[in-house]
């Protein structure tokens, strides 16, 4: 059992890591720091510069333009990205763009999956709605075949990023008469579609999600990836692409490693035994976190889907999260609250305060998945208990 990368992807890493820290990317990596949210203008320039150097197509098939390696490599790429607060496109790069390679017409695979390699185009998802979050088959959002057409009506929340993104790759009822699983397919709807609304939705962890109206949004029917009425199976298969992805382990070092170094520097009264043992106990569980995430990705890579053990993943490491940032705020005290731009407020080494990050920790406790279901499955896929 090897619990290290193999020597091409971890060679591939720290070159990655030489390349974010070099003078060439310090002010593109200097502004995305600076962008409120995740996601934006910087983030675009950044996702186009990495696109060009050809960072982003190292794990992807080199039928569609990537460098035909392992999917370790896009592991790899994802952290040292996340271990220095760096967004990535995941919904794009990482889930919508596999889907694509899987279930895409020729027509679909040309004229987006290049693009996303070169960072030049971005999607948001477009599932949530008022009355279908969890319950997802419940949605209501319909398109109705007119002639060459689909015409959408109907209302979507948390559709995040769709105030910067060039499409929604959006959930819709074909056939209201099925079973509610049976009758739901996937749109490609581009952003600036007539009849398509963007509204604010403020989030705790900073930044906007959104609301999107439907009103009438006439699109070609070419705009439909794979078969109509199959889109819950897509839904799955993009969302179990989106679990493995959404790792928050590299951004939970990065406030680990910049604790230690605040310590060894201003020093740890040796009578404080709860900190001392407290970071003893981050260090284990950190490094437990680091072997699962490498089991799951290694999976991936392998062609196996990890259903059960992503999900595993995916509830340990974002309920540490949430534990994780609470304690790191009660050893730094009052300054863990202070916000940025206040004197005395907490920055770690990408200048992220740990107040925004208490405020961002429960997210990923519901997002992608939320984290009671994913029990379930646990239970489930991963027991064998009954339902
Ligand atoms: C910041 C943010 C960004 C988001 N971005 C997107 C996006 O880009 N695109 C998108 O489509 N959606 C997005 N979402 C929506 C997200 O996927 C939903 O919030 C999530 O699916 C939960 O749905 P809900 O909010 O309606 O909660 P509900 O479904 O009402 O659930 C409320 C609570 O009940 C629990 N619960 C519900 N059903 C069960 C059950 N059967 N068994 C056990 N417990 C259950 C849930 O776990 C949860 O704790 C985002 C949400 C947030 C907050």
């Amino acid at each position: 059992m090897d619990f290290t990368y193999p020597a091409d992807v971890a060679e591939f890493r720290a070159e990655f890591g030489r390349y974010l820290d070099s003078e060439e990317m310090a002010e593109l990596v200097r502004q995305n720091h600076a962008e409120d949210g995740w996601g934006g203008v910087a983030a675009k320039a950044l996702w186009r510069k990495l696109g060009a150097d050809g960072y982003f197509g190292t794990g992807w098939p080199e039928e569609y333009g990537g460098g035909g390696k392992s999917l370790l490599y896009l592991h790899g790429f994802n952290y040292e990205m996340g271990y220095r607060r760096l967004p990535v496109p995941v919904v794009t790069l990482n889930t919508v763009g596999p889907t694509l390679m899987r279930i895409g017409s020729e027509e679909q695979k040309q004229a987006y999956l290049r693009k996303i390699l070169l960072g030049e185009i971005e999607f948001s998802i477009g599932y949530t709605e008022p009355e279908a979050g969890t319950d997802l088959a419940a949605l209501q959002t319909s398109a109705v075949r007119d002639g060459d057409d689909y015409v959408i009506n109907g209302q979507k929340v948390f559709t995040s990023g769709a105030h910067h993104a060039d499409y929604v790759w959006l959930a819709v009822r074909t056939d209201k008469d099925a079973p509610k699983h049976k009758g739901i397919s996937i749109l490609i709807v581009p952003i600036d579609a007539d009849g398509l609304e963007i509204r604010p939705l403020t989030i705790m962890g900073g930044g906007r999600s959104n609301i999107t109206y439907y009103s009438d949004v006439r699109v070609p029917v070419s705009a439909l990836v794979g078969e109509e009425n199959r889109g819950w199976q897509y839904i799955t298969t993009q969302l179990d692409f989106e679990r493995v992805a959404i790792s928050p382990i590299a951004q939970l070092e990065r406030v680990f490693d910049w604790l230690c170094e605040r310590f060894r520097e201003d020093g740890l009264p040796s009578t404080d035994a709860w900190t001392r043992a407290t970071l003893a106990r981050m260090a284990a569980d950190i490094n437990v976190l680091k072997v699962m995430e490498l089991k799951v990705a290694s999976m991936v890579a392998n062609g196996e889907v990890p259903v059960y053990e992503a999900s595993l993943l995916k509830v340990l490491s974002n309920e540490f999260r949430v534990t994780f940032i609470g304690e790191v705020l009660q050893m730094r005290g009052a300054a863990g609250l202070v916000q940025k731009g206040f004197p005395g407020a907490a920055l770690d080494r990408s200048e992220d305060t740990l107040e925004k990050q208490l405020r961002e920790s429960p997210i990923t406790l519901f997002g992608g998945g939320s984290n009671d279901v994913q029990r379930d499955i646990i239970a489930t896929h991963g027991l064998g208990l009954p339902r």
